[in-house]
């Protein structure tokens, strides 16, 4: 019984948010309420934060920009109520309404993902700025997390869990994007061949289910959902907390990088750094395609001192692989470390 009632609920929340998954295909407004009504029937709605209706251009934006669709406005929400109250609203409106709804992490999609056409785009941010993170870190516990709102910024979290001498166990590159917006996707950088991509990280999640229900999901208890809105884009429920899997943060890293001008090499040193039981913290491949300024850029690998081997590399109109390596060490191996990443 409670499964076939998790299956209807399930495929109601596909329904109702699935809707924004299409929107990109909507290409007339004929069948949309008048905005001024939709804009009235919101304005009913009761909040701790607020509605915006007005200057709202920068959500039909994101980091792809290649598409752009204007919604009718914008959640700034204080609470998780607010999610869900304005969910269950536009639930009740019933399966004929248009009204569609995107959750807003940092915007970093590249095809207008977290965009709602004429609908209402949830501005997570808001609610990583309300909301506090908070640390569970018991002595000798195997599970040390962070539990935190999904609006929260990665960097602002590896701040404040360097201050309880923690970080979390699996990164992206990038870290000005939301937990949020990252745990829709994968969350993907150089731990994940160790701990796998940020949504094998997660202990718990809080989610607003499609009617507006707010239900804490883990790997065990409602479990459909948990690992429906893990990677699932928005459409599943919009996630409005997660539990955090730390460790204790490195105090000194060896950070290395290795260029390649053949594939094969390349990919075969990757494979076996990824495969075997080698002792690296971080391994991650690139291609780089018609670079300049490769060997005096930041992240050069080559001293000037040595010139010779870096003119090997001259990487003007030519594909370079490169892997990028580190290890976590301690003061007392100092004076090893160099032969180890050797
Ligand atoms: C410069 C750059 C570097 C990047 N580097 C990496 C990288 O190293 N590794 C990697 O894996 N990815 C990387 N990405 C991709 C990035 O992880 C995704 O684009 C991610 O979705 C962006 O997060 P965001 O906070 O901007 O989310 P948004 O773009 O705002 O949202 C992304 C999707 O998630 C949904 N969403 C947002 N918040 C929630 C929520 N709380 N609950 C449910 N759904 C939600 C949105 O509706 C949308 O469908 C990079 C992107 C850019 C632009």
């Amino acid at each position: 019984m409670l499964k076939h009632t998790n299956l209807v609920i399930k495929i109601l929340i596909a329904l109702i948010l699935g809707c924004n998954f299409h929107k990109n295909k909507i290409s007339s407004t004929s069948y949309l309420p008048h905005h001024t009504s939709i804009t009235s029937l919101l304005k009913k709605l009761k909040l701790d934060g607020h509605l915006s209706f007005h200057n709202i251009h920068h959500a039909s934006k994101d980091f792809g920009n290649r598409y752009s669709f204007l919604p009718a406005a914008v959640l700034y929400p204080k609470s998780v109520s607010d999610i869900s109250n304005l969910i269950s609203y536009i639930f009740q409106m019933g399966p004929t309404s248009p009204l569609t709804i995107a959750p807003r992490g940092h915007g970093h999609s590249l095809e207008g993902q977290a965009q709602a056409h004429q609908g209402v785009v949830i501005n997570m941010e808001s609610l990583g700025i309300s909301q506090e993170m908070h640390f569970h870190i018991k002595e000798n516990t195997n599970t040390p997390f962070v539990d935190v709102p999904a609006g929260k910024l990665w960097i602002n979290i590896l701040h404040e869990s360097l201050k309880h001498g923690f970080a979390p166990k699996s990164w992206t590159d990038y870290l000005h994007l939301t937990v949020g917006g990252t745990l829709s996707n994968a969350g993907i950088s150089g731990q994940a061949f160790r701990h796998g991509p940020q949504i094998n990280n997660v202990y718990q999640l809080q989610v607003v289910t499609g009617t507006g229900e707010v239900v804490t999901c883990t790997e065990k208890q409602n479990s459909d959902l948990f690992y429906g809105v893990l990677g699932g884009l928005g459409q599943f429920g919009i996630i409005t907390r997660a539990h955090i899997s730390l460790e204790p943060a490195p105090k000194m890293v060896k950070w290395m990088k290795v260029l390649y001008v053949d594939f094969t090499t390349f990919t075969k040193d990757q494979e076996q750094l990824i495969s075997s039981n080698s002792s690296f913290d971080y391994v991650e491949g690139f291609v780089l395609i018609n670079q300049t300024g490769l060997l005096n850029n930041w992240r050069s690998f080559f001293k000037n001192k040595d010139p010779a081997q870096a003119s090997r590399f001259v990487s003007e109109g030519k594909t370079v692989f490169c892997l990028e390596i580190a290890k976590y060490y301690k003061q007392e191996d100092m004076g090893t470390i160099d032969q180890v990443m050797l």
